[in-house]
């Protein structure tokens, strides 16, 4: 069920008559846009806008929820539309197909009108009163303010290990610092969107790309409980193509480390070479060898493909840049001024 806006308590009146005669006098209040991200999640959008909606409303802002739908094939678009309907300030953005969340979050931004711009989780694993918290940072003048997972509730053993150590691995690679156990969770500042809009890069890691933009950021900590319904929507091949993302976009050290790999290859490959005209030419046994050449090759071999594959990565990427196909295709988008 949606929460009608009446039946949600209505300080919003008074609290934007008090800031008129307020000592700052704003004659209008600032626009914050929350981004919300959705694949198959009919069973928690209403629930999601209700929570969005009792935070909002009491806040001195106007504000906007642009909710992009990333090619679900449940009911998530007739929930949206219904919510759409009892609220003007709910937008959709409706995708083609599954173009992935990275994606749709910078849909969501692209759309964004507001001053801020928070991206949030459908699935309330990002508990909206964190919102207040985190604008508030935002008032102090913080233009970034990211959210840090100080505990998980609800995941497997599997995800939290694997994403502590990416965290920690990919900072090791990356050429700039990327803040440590943090999701796209975060209120940015219009000035660190409008530097986001002008990086068209594919393969998106979007709070790595935040990181790269600099300006003031600090993070805010909190708990993250379970989600509320549903299954999550990042099976493992999703987290390994996200950490790829992360490692490759912002780090050319695996680049250098085949490099490295192939030099000491080929150190071990003069020695090879070396022992292998000794025996031919000093002794007389020098059909022994084979033991020897027969593992080299398998291990010259393998060297090879690796490094190969890790070139073959990035030429991928640089393949999928120049392509300049677009970032996404919207098949329906509702609420939005031009329809
Ligand atoms: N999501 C998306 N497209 C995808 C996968 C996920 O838009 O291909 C959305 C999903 O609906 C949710 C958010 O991204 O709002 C995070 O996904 P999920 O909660 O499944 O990830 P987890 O919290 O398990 O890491
Ligand atoms: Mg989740």
């Amino acid at each position: 069920m949606v929460l009608r806006r009446d039946s949600l308590p209505r300080f919003e009146a008074g609290i934007k008559e008090l800031i008129n005669f307020g000592p700052k006098n704003h004659l209008t209040l600032r626009l914050v846009t929350i981004v919300v991200p959705c694949f198959n999640e009919e069973g928690v959008v209403t629930q999601t806008y209700n929570a969005l909606a009792e935070t909002l409303y009491p806040l001195p802002y106007n504000w906007e929820i642009i909710f992009i739908d990333d090619g679900s094939k449940d009911k998530t678009v007739e929930e949206l539309e219904k919510i759409h309907a009892q609220d003007e300030r709910t937008k959709i953005i409706a995708f083609s197909r599954n173009f992935g969340h990275q994606i749709a979050v910078s849909a969501g931004i692209e759309a964004s009108q507001g001053d801020a711009v928070v991206i949030i989780d459908a699935d309330l694993q990002d508990p909206p009163s964190v919102i207040k918290e985190i604008l508030v940072k935002w008032e102090e003048g913080f233009d970034v303010v990211y959210c840090v997972r100080r505990t998980r509730q609800g995941e497997t053993f599997h995800k939290k290990f694997l994403t502590k150590v990416f965290y920690r691995f990919i900072n090791k690679l990356s050429e700039i610092p990327l803040p440590l156990d943090t999701g796209d969770f975060r209120i940015m500042d219009r000035k660190v969107i409008d530097v986001l809009l002008k990086m068209p890069e594919r393969d998106r890691y979007v709070r790595g790309m935040v990181a790269w933009i600099g300006f003031n950021q600090i993070p805010y900590y909190y708990d993250r409980p379970e989600r509320i319904a549903g299954v999550s929507k990042y099976p493992l091949w999703k987290l390994i193509k996200l950490a790829l993302d992360g490692i490759i976009s912002f780090s050319k050290e695996p680049l250098k480390i085949s490099a490295y790999i192939g030099l000491f290859a080929a150190m071990l490959s003069f020695i090879g070479i070396f022992y292998a005209l000794y025996l031919r030419l000093f002794t007389s046994n020098w059909v022994t060898g084979w033991t020897l050449m027969f593992i080299m090759i398998l291990f010259f071999g393998g060297v090879q493909l690796i490094c190969i594959g890790i070139i073959g990565e990035y030429i991928g990427r640089v393949y999928g840049e120049v392509k300049h196909r677009p970032l996404y295709v919207v098949k329906k988008a509702i609420g939005f001024k031009a329809n």
